[in-house]
């Protein structure tokens, strides 16, 4: 049976960053030995693949709560960690316009709550169309807030994951937990995949975290998912959006976007749905419409722009307005549930968090003087050299100078190098997030048969 210190249940992008933040600590003088355990046959593969992927700022958190300080130290340190690694950000900045007269009277209390929040950037704008052209007519003013970022959330996911690997802990995948047998030193968890043994949990599944903490005893809180839709824009509309484009949030949420993507796209949504079915991530002709009303309100130019792909997520959503992040020292268990539209940013100061907590029930997880350096992650971003591009790269290996998928610039080489990393993928849409081949206009129309033999093990 594998015997470990922590295991952290959820390999999405929370559970991966706390369980690279907890193999980077010693207790008893030893690295704390961790296990990742995760349902599915990859990390990320759940919400942390299917958001709309911004670095936030945190400017309209709900001043005072938990989710206002995670969001806004995590941007700090993701921000941080995203130069060590190479996960790709653009630091486009947003605009917020109002288009009424009624969003225009929030706009000084909106700037007032983001200083609670602790960002002073924000700034009000006359015109809303000097930052963004392209906005459709009725723009009545807006607020900039020069933070907000793209990024990529499936490198984010991957280089949490990786770093956890060379950092020791041990990534249980096709393990889904499915009881819990708390003793007096150990909790044994029961998986799909075999025992796991294991002083402290940390309960970090998403989707199922309320189920999870159930199997502990408790009954504080039930994921409803809350389901969002979005279209993704080919890459000849990036040029029209230069930043991120918000409206005004509502007591509903954030509310639909436009945004360009690391990846050279634009992309419109999300819609906010509430449903039963937690795994329903189908596209809707009715989420469809709507946000084609949505954009051509906003950007009625964006809607003559072809859409490549559509997609959704599902947010864990509770009955409560913010996180459920708590520990019950007695049964060595901590949760970090309802983590609904921050978590990616919010990622790493929820497994700073996750460790404040095991510490303050008495367990001493110090840092280690002897991490490795972090993981150099290819980068996926649009704004940033490809190997397709980088002669010095292509000089020492022609695989790099070998297209394979045309519309997104995929090299033969990125593919080999993804299906040698520490965590391969297991099918086309694990390649997918860690390349970007097939994800273009063609979607794998053309080069699908080949990176599929290539995923193989054919041609390689
Ligand atoms: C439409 C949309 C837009 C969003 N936009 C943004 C954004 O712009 N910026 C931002 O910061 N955040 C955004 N978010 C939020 C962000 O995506 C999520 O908060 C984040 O991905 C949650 O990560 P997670 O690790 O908690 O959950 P998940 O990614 O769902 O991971 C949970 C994991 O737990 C596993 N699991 C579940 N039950 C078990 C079990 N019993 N045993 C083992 N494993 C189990 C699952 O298989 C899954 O892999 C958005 C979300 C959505 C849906």
């Amino acid at each position: 049976m594998i015997d470990v210190d922590v295991a952290v249940i959820g390999g999405g992008v929370v559970g991966c960053a706390v369980a690279r933040e907890l193999a980077g600590r010693e207790t008893d003088g030893r690295p704390v030995a961790v296990a990742l355990v995760e349902a599915r046959g990859d990390v990320g593969d759940v919400t942390s693949k299917a958001n709309t992927a911004i670095l936030h700022t945190g400017f309209d958190a709900a001043p005072g709560s938990l989710e206002s300080t995670m969001v806004s130290r995590g941007y700090d340190l993701l921000s941080a960690y995203a130069g060590d690694t190479g996960i790709p950000v653009e630091a486009t900045g947003a605009v917020l316009v109002a288009w009424t007269q009624e969003e225009l009277s929030t706009l000084p209390a909106l700037r007032d709550k983001a200083a609670r929040n602790g960002y002073a950037d924000a700034v009000p704008v006359t015109s809303a169309y000097d930052h963004v052209p392209a906005l459709g007519p009725g723009a009545l003013g807006g607020l900039l807030i020069p933070g907000e970022s793209i990024i990529c959330p499936w490198t984010t996911t991957l280089a949490y994951a990786t770093d956890a690997l060379a950092r020791g802990a041990r990534l249980l995948l096709n393990h889904r937990v499915t009881s819990a047998d708390v003793g007096a030193d150990a909790t044994v968890l029961s998986t799909t995949g075999g025992d796991v043994r294991t002083r402290w949990v940390v309960n970090a599944a998403g989707l199922g975290s309320d189920r999870v903490d159930a199997m502990f005893g408790h009954r504080r809180f039930t994921v409803v998912p809350r389901r969002g839709e979005l279209l993704v824009f080919d890459k000849l509309a990036r040029a029209s959006v230069p930043r991120i484009v918000l409206p005004v949030p509502s007591s509903k949420g954030k509310g639909v976007l436009v945004s360009p993507t690391i990846f050279g796209n634009v992309m419109l949504g999300p819609t906010s749905e509430d449903l039963a079915d937690r795994h329903d991530t189908s596209t809707s002709a009715e989420g469809y419409a709507f946000l084609l009303a949505k954009g051509s309100v906003i950007m009625p130019g964006l809607m003559a722009e072809e859409v490549t792909a559509s997609y959704a997520g599902l947010r864990a959503a509770t009955e409560h307005a913010d996180y459920v992040v708590d520990v019950d020292p007695a049964q060595r268990y901590v949760v970090l549930g309802g983590i609904r539209s921050t978590g990616l940013t919010a990622s790493m100061a929820l497994a700073e968090r996750a460790c404040d907590l095991i510490e303050g029930s008495g367990r001493r997880l110090d840092l280690r003087p002897d991490v490795p350096a972090p993981p150099r992650m290819p980068n996926l971003g649009e704004a940033f050299p490809r190997p397709y591009e980088r002669v010095d790269l292509i000089e020492h290996d022609p695989d790099y100078g070998t297209i394979v998928c045309f519309c997104e610039r995929v090299t033969r080489g990125e593919i080999r190098d993804a299906l040698r990393s520490p965590i391969p993928p297991v099918d086309l849409d694990g390649l997918r997030r860690r390349t970007r081949a097939v994800m273009g206009r063609c979607q794998g129309f053309a080069c699908g048969a080949e990176v599929d033999a290539l995923l193989r093990g054919e041609g390689a």
